[in-house]
């Protein structure tokens, strides 16, 4: 085997308030221990809270690639993961 490397940029996912639709939500460091985990967050303009199953803001990885360079790439582009 050899090492197979592909290029991937960072994509920063943030969550706009749904009351005010100014701030983002942010975390206040609590967790609910439920089966999954919930993490209570505060909008960081009005203060509204609100909870999720994950963690904002979060990093995305995508493939760098994003424009179509050949015939295959187009394709492909749909799928997050390779088909293996
Ligand atoms: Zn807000």
């Amino acid at each position: 085997m050899s090492e197979h490397v592909t290029e991937m940029t960072a994509h920063r996912v943030n969550y706009v308030c749904d009351s005010c639709g100014e701030g983002f939500m942010r975390p206040t460091n609590a967790v609910l221990m439920s089966d999954p985990p919930q993490y209570p967050h505060r909008c960081s303009s009005c203060d509204t809270p609100k909870t999720f199953r994950v963690l904002y803001p979060r990093i995305e990885y995508r493939p760098a690639k994003c424009e179509a360079t050949n015939d295959q790439a187009s394709s492909q582009e749909a799928k997050p993961y390779p088909p293996r």
